[in-house]
């Protein structure tokens, strides 16, 4: 299998898993798509996914990485998906794949724990350096994603004093591979040092590094994954073959990576597209207008995304044509104040604390009457202010989550400085 970036239409510059995944953007600023969708066997999907989640992922993972040895990809697939998933009754009839049960208790773990164990078997026993500025949630995911892997360290930048003391732990008591540094600065200044370091030749040639955003090859086509399983699991629990699923979204990777998955077959009666205030998306599909513009700030705030990356990615499984992705999308979208008072609505009517998140995927199954499920993204744990207000409830932490905040916290000091940065790159050798 080739991969192309999604502006290469004439498909002059093919590259493999390993070039897609190390440069993560394209040359030419697109996102990269495989050459061609393979097709799955929704009946092996549902036998595999009776056995495990992992064992069903491999299967997936092979089709869509077929020039990898599958015997690899497979350990790769175990090694990373040691946590569970389920499929939850909230109550009448309502179904919601819990995707938060991973070790940063948000679903970019199913994304970027595969991507720290394929990229450590692409890269072959080479050192390589994975470089990210994070505002919280991005480096905590990337941390434990690549914790303990071989052959790679993680050089994370996080303002100091910016981040909450959850995301903090999360970051900062992994050690090994795991450097975390604190900056003295804000966020922008963080992305603005990693920024310099790529533009930095001389120090690209005696350091190997690559970031692991979340555009990234390696971390999107693992979240095509969970759709399968999700389908799997409200076969057995309703014995319907075609949910309705609808997704949470913000930067649109989860979503387009839906729509992958339902074009390697797997059945789905209506995708819906659910926003929070930031809306475009939502917006575009009502009015045939895409209008990217500054975020604003909410309390669902992994959402808050102006100008999604992965809209082109969704342009693009849709042959390019705006209507065909109009045809192929519901949207709903909802303000600070529905959010709350849908978890509100959650935990009194069904005792169920969900996180913000979630809560819009909630919402918009109600107002679309959807029949399937909706995602849930986060852990209520990880938002335990929110659940107060909306409903006057602690949501107690995973005993994983307490033991980590417990744990002894290590990172070094790092003014907001390209040479300070660019010496500790080389000291790691
Ligand atoms: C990242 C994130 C989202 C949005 O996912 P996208 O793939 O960016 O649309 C939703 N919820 C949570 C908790 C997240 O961390």
């Amino acid at each position: 299998m080739k991969y192309y970036s999604t502006r290469d239409t004439g498909r002059r510059s093919p590259c493999g898993l390993d070039e897609a995944a190390f440069m993560g953007l394209a040359p030419d600023g697109g996102l990269f798509v495989p050459e061609r969708i393979p097709q799955v066997d929704m009946e092996r999907v549902a036998q595999l996914a009776e056995r495990s989640y992992a064992d069903m992922a491999a299967y997936v993972a092979a089709a869509i990485m077929d020039d990898m040895d599958p015997d690899m990809l497979r350990g790769a697939v175990h090694a990373a998906y040691d946590f569970p998933i389920s499929l939850h009754e909230v109550g009448d009839g309502l179904y919601t794949l819990e995707l938060f049960h991973g070790p940063t208790f948000a679903f970019k773990d199913f994304g970027a724990r595969f991507m720290g164990r394929v990229a450590g078997l692409l890269n072959g026993g080479r050192q390589l350096t994975v470089l990210a500025a994070t505002s919280g949630d991005t480096g905590s995911a990337v941390a434990h994603g690549f914790s303990g892997v071989e052959g790679v360290r993680v050089v994370i930048l996080y303002p100091e004093g910016k981040v909450s003391p959850l995301q903090e732990a999360q970051m900062t008591t992994l050690g090994g591979n795991i450097h975390p540094l604190r900056v003295d600065g804000t966020f922008d200044d963080c992305q603005r040092l990693v920024k310099e370091m790529f533009r930095d030749e001389a120090l690209r040639r005696r350091v190997r590094i690559t970031s692991a955003n979340s555009i990234n090859l390696l971390r999107w086509l693992p979240q095509s994954f969970y759709y399968f399983y999700g389908w799997a699991a409200w076969r057995r629990a309703t014995g319907c073959d075609e949910p309705d699923v609808v997704v949470p979204s913000g930067n649109y990777g989860n979503l387009a990576a839906g729509m992958l998955a339902r074009r390697m077959g797997l059945p789905v009666r209506r995708f819906v597209a659910a926003s929070n205030a930031n809306d475009v998306v939502p917006e575009f599909l009502r009015t045939g207008v895409y209008r990217p513009r500054p975020s604003v700030r909410t309390v669902a705030n992994a959402m808050d995304v102006g100008a999604p990356s992965n809209f082109e990615r969704m342009l693009w499984l849709c042959g390019g044509d705006p209507e065909a992705l109009r045809r192929e999308l519901c949207g709903f979208s909802c303000g600070d104040d529905d959010i709350l008072s849908l978890m509100g609505e959650m935990h009194a009517r069904y005792g169920y604390l969900s996180d913000p998140h979630s809560a819009v995927g909630y919402g918009a199954a109600r107002a679309l009457g959807a029949d399937g499920f909706w995602l849930s993204t986060a852990h209520a744990a990880k938002f335990g202010d929110a659940v107060r207000c909306a409903t006057g409830a602690e949501a107690p932490l995973p005993p994983a989550l307490e033991a980590m905040m417990r744990r002894e916290r290590h990172s070094r000091p790092m003014a907001a400085d390209a040479v300070a940065l660019r010496e500790f790159l080389m000291s790691l050798g």
